[in-house]
């Protein structure tokens, strides 16, 4: 639902919020002359400034209301979703069936379009990964299908036949999108959350430990590390810990266990109590549906998705980093350098060369100077790491990416007329 006050951004003015419920209804308005429109899912883009747009005078173009969900094939493994439709819904059709959606670490009430348009991040996979389809309404107000549909090929998948028009339309503001086609993971038979913790002293070798068995495929490249703050959540004091996802035949779990318990003897690594990865978080990567939202309220500090902008002051910083403990100690040396105080910080393995870092800047949502701080601290964040070429995957409303003159070329081509407000990615026209 669209809100226009996250504290950790300046108020923007809004023009007008619309709220149409079909993608018929999309395109009216759409056609109708309005300048210029900001779509949003949930907007719950928490941290990157919700659903606020960049500029002034925007329209929002609330989609919540679209919220069906057109299509559900178990077989091949796709749902067809509308921009209204939240991961814990789909979760909950698929409960007991043959197949699971990837689940992102974030509230349940998100949405599954918005998450994929930001090439958000799943326990399984990054969200671009779960995307092949898209319906996207132009700025001529013509609704088109891009990328896999059904009805086209019996098998979904990424890359159809010539260029791939489907990542045109993430990370940018070409077009509202109605529906996207999502692809199913196979219900694994057994999921394991195995916990591990380790010393701050042994952060580089306990990371290079991590990158050998995942390169060596011992893990799957799901990895999260939680810094010492972050770790307290899951009842783990003054140690990083790390949460290791072993999933599929049952067979095969036990014996991985088995195998990590080991390798984990020779290493900084320790195997924690289970309790340190409860059935909250395995029942999260095993795409289980839970309606009270747990694992989000107990990262929000019991604040519900429905009050996070009005109670939680919150800037993130998400950095892509080198996946090696040489890399991972110089980001937390820029940190400290950067913050008055050790924020909470989680490491997503995304593949064994590559670590998404997701720093939270918490502060009172009541408090103007602390926000000013948190800004200012953000701006010594992107200084820093950019000097070493550590750039973040995602961009705020307060940072928005300039186009390259290809970027822009296209998108005066797809929207000539300014009919979508300047987004936070390929920003100029
Ligand atoms: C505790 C916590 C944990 C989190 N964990 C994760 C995590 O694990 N992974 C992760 O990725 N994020 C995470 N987040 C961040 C955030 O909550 C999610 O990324 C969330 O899914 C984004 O909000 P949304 O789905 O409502 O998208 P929206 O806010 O609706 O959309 C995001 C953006 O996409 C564009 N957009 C949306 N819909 C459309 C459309 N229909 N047409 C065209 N453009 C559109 C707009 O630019 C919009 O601003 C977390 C946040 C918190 C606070």
């Amino acid at each position: 639902m669209f809100t226009d006050h996250p504290a950790a951004f300046p108020a923007r003015e809004i023009a007008d919020v619309l709220t149409p419920a079909t993608a018929d209804e999309v395109a009216g308005i759409v056609r109708s002359g309005r300048r210029a429109l900001h779509p949003i899912s949930t907007g719950y883009n928490w941290g990157l400034g919700s659903g606020l747009p960049v500029g002034d005078g925007a329209t929002v173009l609330d989609l919540s209301g679209l919220d069906r969900v057109r299509a559900l094939d178990l077989e091949r493994g796709y749902a067809v979703v509308e921009p209204g439709v939240t991961q814990g819904r789909l979760a909950e059709l698929l409960r007991g069936t043959t197949r699971i959606f990837n689940l992102t670490g974030s509230s349940l009430r998100t949405s599954i379009i918005g998450n994929a348009l930001e090439r958000g991040v799943g326990v399984h996979r990054a969200r671009a990964e779960d995307l092949v389809g898209l319906e996207v309404v132009l700025a001529n107000g013509e609704r088109e299908h891009v990328g896999w549909w059904p009805g086209t090929s019996a098998v979904p998948r990424t890359h159809g036949l010539g260029p791939t028009l489907t990542h045109l339309f993430t990370q940018s503001s070409f077009a509202v999108v109605t529906a996207a086609v999502v692809r199913l993971l196979p219900r694994p038979e057994e999921v394991r959350v195995l916990p591990f913790t380790f010393a701050p002293d042994d952060l580089a070798d306990a990371i290079d430990v991590l990158r050998s068995w995942t390169a060596q495929r011992l893990v799957p490249p799901t990895t999260k590390v939680y810094n010492p703050l972050a770790a307290t959540a899951n009842g783990v004091q003054d140690s990083y810990l790390a949460h290791v996802c072993l999933s599929g035949a049952g067979e095969m779990v036990e014996a991985l266990g088995s195998v990590l318990t080991e390798a984990a003897r020779n290493s900084p690594l320790v195997a924690a109590p289970a309790s340190a990865a409860d059935e909250v978080v395995r029942r999260a990567y095993a795409g289980e549906p839970d309606p009270a939202d747990t694992w989000f309220l107990r990262k929000s500090q019991g604040c519900p998705a429905d009050r996070f902008d009005a109670e939680r002051g919150l800037l993130m910083f998400l950095p892509i980093v080198p996946f090696s403990g040489e890399a991972v100690t110089l980001t937390e040396k820029l940190v400290r350098d950067c913050c008055a105080s050790a924020p909470g910080i989680t490491m997503n393995v995304l593949d064994s060369d590559t670590l998404d870092h997701v720093i939270g800047l918490g502060f009172a949502a009541d408090d103007p100077a602390a926000a000013e701080e948190a800004r200012e601290t953000l701006d010594r964040l992107h200084q820093a790491f950019a000097a070493e070429g550590f750039l973040p995957y995602r961009r705020d409303v307060d940072r928005p990416v300039a186009a390259t003159a290809l970027q822009a070329r296209i998108g005066r081509a797809l929207d000539p007329d300014g009919v979508f407000a300047a987004g936070r990615y390929a920003a100029e026209r």
